[in-house]
């Protein structure tokens, strides 16, 4: 229990559709574990629930059914949100939703003001938060000139200032191109390694995925297989027939593997192909 970040049990949410009251079952019956420093990618196709999941993760959404426990505290008791929300950041899809201000620095500076730290603890902060992130040097600039990469390092510096021990993130990339997708996704490596701050991923790049400790695959509201990349991947079949890919080296090994050939096809990485194919005979 010490050692557990995120803690979720039988958390199930229904949206009620307003016109015919209607309900939609959007998560149904997710038990699922984070560890205090830990990667955990959420994979699953569009609709499955991973955005639902996520907004439960620092209480913006209470369960219909079941717990969420944030640092041991319950979701649903309203005397803890204050203290859930500095403590688990999240981050969206569009930074452009997330920008609040029109200078960078003054942007980084609105969560920690919202949280009233002291003028001088803030200005340490805001540093702090730019320089992690590779934002400094932008510090002083107009956060609409920016490239999307750009925007979403100074979206997550804003969260950093508050100093949480988890960040969610939701498809942080979905909006990027491939330069920018690798600046938010080498900082988003670097505050779990680096800071050893609990994170939460929901992407749908494989090559983001394999980066992760564990892996959650959700379909229709359910975590339908959780493990290590390895044992994720491996089930070729089930990801394919829920819609979902595999890294391509992963799905290389299996046709190989189909096709008569002798190979392991637990291989998530580009150097693990060669050096199995060099010991085919
Ligand atoms: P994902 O993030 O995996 O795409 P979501 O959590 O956004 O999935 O959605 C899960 C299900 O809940 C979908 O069927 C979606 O249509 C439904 N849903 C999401 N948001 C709402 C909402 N505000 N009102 C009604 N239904 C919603
Ligand atoms: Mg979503």
């Amino acid at each position: 229990m010490e050692n557990t970040m995120i803690r979720c049990e039988n958390l199930t949410y229904k949206y009620i559709n307003s016109e015919d009251n209607s309900e939609k079952y959007a998560v149904n019956g997710v038990n699922l574990e984070v560890e205090k420093g830990e990667f955990l990618v959420v994979l699953g196709h569009n609709g499955s629930g991973k955005s639902t999941l996520a907004k439960h993760l620092n209480a913006l959404l209470i369960p219909s059914e079941g717990k969420v426990y944030v640092d041991n505290m319950d979701t649903s008791d309203e005397n803890n949100t204050w203290n859930i929300r500095s403590k688990a950041g999240m981050v969206f899809q569009n930074p452009d939703n997330q920008i609040v201000a029109t200078i960078v620095e003054e942007d980084v500076a609105f969560g920690p003001e919202n949280l009233g730290v002291e003028p001088s603890e803030i200005v340490k902060r805001v540093e702090e938060s730019l320089k992690t992130v590779g934002m400094y040097d932008y510090r002083k600039h107009a956060p609409h000139l920016l490239s999307g990469g750009q925007k979403q390092r100074v979206a997550i510096a804003g969260i950093l200032a508050m100093r949480p021990k988890c960040i969610v993130f939701d498809e942080p990339t979905a909006m990027l191109d491939p330069s920018g997708r690798k600046e938010v996704i080498n900082t988003i490596k670097k505050l779990n390694k680096d800071f050893g701050i609990t994170i939460v991923l929901i992407t749908h790049y494989m090559e983001e995925a394999v980066e992760a400790d564990r892996i959650a695959v959700m379909d229709e509201g359910k975590i339908i297989i959780k493990g290590t990349p390895r044992e994720v991947f491996k089930n070729v079949e089930l990801m394919k027939k829920i819609g979902l890919d595999v890294p391509q080296v992963t799905e290389l090994a299996y046709e190989l593997k189909k096709s008569g050939i002798d190979i392991n096809t637990e291989i998530l990485t580009i150097d693990e192909m060669v050096n199995k194919l060099c010991q085919l005979k």
